[in-house]
């Protein structure tokens, strides 16, 4: 039997960027939307050109290879054609594949928030639509408030949709922007919308977590026919957050309800990726990864020793919904952890380090990780900390020069003009060939910025081949209270090759975690420019 195919869509970017405290830069999400084209989601959000200056800078260039590249924007304004409508043009402008309105298909929202009549909304859908196909772009149209709208008045909701559909819009969306819907409405209007003459392979559903069910009243879409689902990574979002791909990718994959009747445009082996992208996006937002998150949380697939640690390890089926290796989890039994073992063999190969299972260093190596990250560690947003840490312990990682010792002191005193100032001195001694060197550095920005300059003063002959080192991003985080908390630094470095990857510090001393981030940095660069580096970040 022919599966129907589901397209998975992404808004992370655009809708994602609503959650407080969320606020992403350019970089940002060049890096986020090659993670999840590199995953292989169909439709990529980047956000709303002309907007803001982030957005608008984003989509001067294509970011990603595989998926369709999707621009947010109104639909034309009323009263105004669109070829005289400023922000349409930017729209049409901006380098992506497709571009998704948003549009308001609640009378009620028509009248107060657009100010125009229904007919004239009916009318800029259309015009839009037009406009982007005749761009040669593939047009979508979110129907803002369609599920609320449709309890107000069904024929206006409906006649939104099949305005959208018969101007040519790929997709229509049907939203649940307030995110009250439940799952037994959403099935019984997406039904009367394809009775209707919509058909489902053009429709998607974008849901709002606000009672606790996007990711339910997604599925029930999906059963009642629509064809495209939109969220976003780890269901951030405004309010109580999106719809979690993370937990609908998996459970269309995997479950028998959904995977026997549908297939998406994920390479099966993409699966094992899931619990990886899911922490690195969290690691990019600096935030702790939920334990308890479906399928990818470290808890998902924890089990407390005992009588179910015995039975568990006899017959993982007996106490796991799916297996953890198909997300890239872990189980985790208070016993041996066979499970651990294979997946760090993964990890390994990723990075071009092949080791054998029975290898004496490789449990060394995972006792290393274990017992570094019980002491907060966190390898999974740190790339190049982790193969750094492999190499040394399986093989070997070049000596290119030693660190004899820092010292580091911060100064706040008054200038001869009576202001505070507040300046840091760095002095740190490095032996090269056996030959000393020292380097001394001020700085405004702080003593790590300034133990940064001194150190990569004068690195001797290798002083050439750390020229094009940017430090893009640090990151620091207390991982318990009081001021004698212990303190992770993260570092996400780049070079003229537009590589980027990720070192960790962890100290009760700020700076010396800085140091142990920066340390990894230039060696794993160093390293990167012998070709003994594996590939390991987006390029
Ligand atoms: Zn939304």
């Amino acid at each position: 039997m022919n599966k129907e195919r589901i397209y998975l869509f992404d808004t992370t970017l655009r809708d994602g960027q609503q959650t407080p405290g969320v606020d992403f830069s350019v970089e940002d999400k060049i890096a986020i939307a090659a993670m999840l084209d590199e995953f292989g989601l169909d439709y990529i959000e980047g956000g709303y050109p002309g907007a803001n200056p982030t957005d608008t800078k984003f989509f001067e260039k294509k970011a990603i290879r595989r998926a369709s590249f999707v621009a947010f924007g109104m639909t034309k304004r009323a009263g105004i054609s669109v070829s005289n409508d400023p922000g349409m043009a930017l729209l049409l402008q901006a380098k992506s594949d497709a571009i998704c309105y948003v549009a308001k298909s609640w009378d009620y929202h028509v009248k107060v928030a657009l100010g125009c009549t229904n007919e004239e909304n009916l009318e800029s859908i259309e015009e839009s639509v037009k406009a982007a196909t005749g761009a040669g772009k593939e047009a979508l149209v979110d129907c803002e408030h369609f599920f609320d709208g449709y309890k107000a008045n069904p024929d206006y909701a409906l006649a939104c949709v099949k305005t959208a559909y018969e101007a040519g819009a790929r997709w229509v969306v049907l939203c649940d922007t307030n995110g009250g819907t439940q799952p037994s409405e959403v099935r019984d209007i997406v039904a009367a919308v394809i009775a209707a003459g919509v058909p489902g392979d053009h429709l998607g559903i974008h849901a709002h977590n606000d009672t606790g069910q996007a990711v339910a009243n997604s599925l029930a879409a999906i059963e009642a026919g629509v064809r495209q689902v939109q969220g976003t990574l780890n269901g951030i979002g405004e309010r109580c957050g999106n719809a979690n791909l993370v937990t609908i990718i998996p459970t269309l994959v995997l479950k028998p309800a959904f995977n026997t009747r549908f297939e998406t445009g994920l390479d099966a082996d993409k699966l094992q990726g899931l619990t990886q992208l899911a922490h690195s996006f969290d690691e990019l937002l600096n935030r702790s990864p939920d334990h308890q998150a479906p399928y990818v949380g470290a808890s998902a697939f924890a089990t407390k020793a005992g009588i179910h640690a015995s039975a568990l390890l006899k017959d993982p089926r007996t106490y796991e919904h799916v297996p953890p290796e198909t997300v890239g989890n872990l189980r985790k039994v208070m016993v041996s952890d066979q499970g651990g073992k294979s997946n760090f063999i993964n990890a390994l190969k990723r990075r071009g380090i092949v080791v054998s299972k029975d290898d004496p260093k490789l449990d060394h190596l995972i006792s290393i990780v274990k017992e570094r990250e019980a002491t907060g560690y966190a390898y999974e947003g740190a790339d190049a900390s982790f193969e750094m840490l492999a190499r040394r312990t399986l093989g070997s990682v070049p000596d290119f020069f030693r660190v004899d010792g820092f010292r580091v002191m911060v100064e706040r005193r008054f200038d001869a003009n009576g202001n505070l100032k507040t300046v840091s001195e760095a002095v740190v001694k490095v032996e090269i060939d056996g030959e000393m060197t020292m380097s001394v550095a001020e700085s405004v920005h702080g003593p790590v910025n300034a133990l940064d300059i001194a150190l990569r003063k004068d690195l001797g002959k290798y002083q050439a081949e750390i020229g094009d080192l940017v430090l893009v991003d640090f990151k620091v985080r207390i991982l318990n209270g009081s001021t004698a908390a212990i303190t992770r630094v993260l570092i996400e470095s780049t070079d003229g090759t537009g590589s980027r990857w990720w070192t960790v510090g962890v100290s009760d001393n700020i700076i010396d975690a800085s140091f142990q981030a920066l340390m990894d940095s230039i060696i794993y660069k160093l390293m990167k420019n012998r070709d003994q580096a594996g590939q390991i970040a987006a390029e």
